[in-house]
């Protein structure tokens, strides 16, 4: 971890998969390369840091589903399971040193483009800096969406979205309505159903 510069040669937002890889290849290209990832929470991860809900896990081989540059053969399942994979990533920003050029708790506010030098002009809630290279790593799912559903506002139930679970919410005997059938809820209903009221 390390703190924000003035300017940065290659500046990179976002420390998911995309951001950590995208650090990792400008450093084994040049490893001496001036190059910093900031990243709006407090840890890295992205999706495998933010969604925890029961049965999250890879819905593809998760030995294709990491870095070239750092292969495990320690996967404990084929489709490896949420912790694992956050595991994963965290071991991999200690062994490459990523963690040293990397400020968390800090997110891009704006960066607007200075023709006349050539820089971003990067504001961030950590402060200012410059930047040559600039690389959004973003994610597109990284900030979560409520659907617009009629009396959702006035619904006096628990709500929550899969990607902030609420693990202190005890769903035991409650009636459960998931909004949603794609790979999230796919992974999480089964693992609620026998204890909701009603079981599929
Ligand atoms: C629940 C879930 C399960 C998934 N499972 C699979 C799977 O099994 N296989 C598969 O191929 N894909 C899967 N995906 C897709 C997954 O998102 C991608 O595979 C990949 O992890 C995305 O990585 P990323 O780095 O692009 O984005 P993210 O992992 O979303 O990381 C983006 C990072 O950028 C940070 N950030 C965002 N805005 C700012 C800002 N303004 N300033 C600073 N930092 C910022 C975020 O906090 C986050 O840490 C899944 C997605 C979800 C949500």
């Amino acid at each position: 971890m390390t703190t924000l510069p003035s300017s940065v040669q290659t500046l990179i937002v976002g420390a998911g998969f995309a951001g950590l890889a995208a650090a990792a290849t400008v450093l084994r290209d040049d490893p001496n390369a001036d190059v910093l990832i900031i990243e709006r929470a407090d840890e890295v991860g992205g999706t495998w840091r933010d969604n925890t809900y029961p049965g999250c896990a890879c819905d593809v081989p998760t030995s294709l589903y990491s870095f070239s540059f750092a292969p495990s053969a320690m996967w404990s399942h084929t489709f490896a399971r949420q912790p694992e994979i956050y595991r994963y990533l965290n071991s991999v920003v200690d062994d490459t040193g990523l963690r040293q050029r990397l400020v968390t708790g800090c997110a891009l506010l704006s960066a607007k483009w200075d023709a006349a030098h050539q820089t971003w002009q990067v504001q961030t809630s950590s402060g200012d800096l410059t930047a040559k290279v600039l690389v959004a790593a973003t994610g597109a799912l990284s900030t979560p969406k409520m659907p617009d559903v009629a009396g959702l506002n006035t619904f006096t139930g628990k709500v929550f979205h899969s990607a902030t679970w609420d693990h202190d919410h005890d769903l035991t005997g409650e009636r459960v309505a998931v909004v949603g059938t794609g790979a999230s809820a796919v992974q999480f209903v089964p693992e609620i159903a026998d204890r909701a009221a009603h079981p599929l």
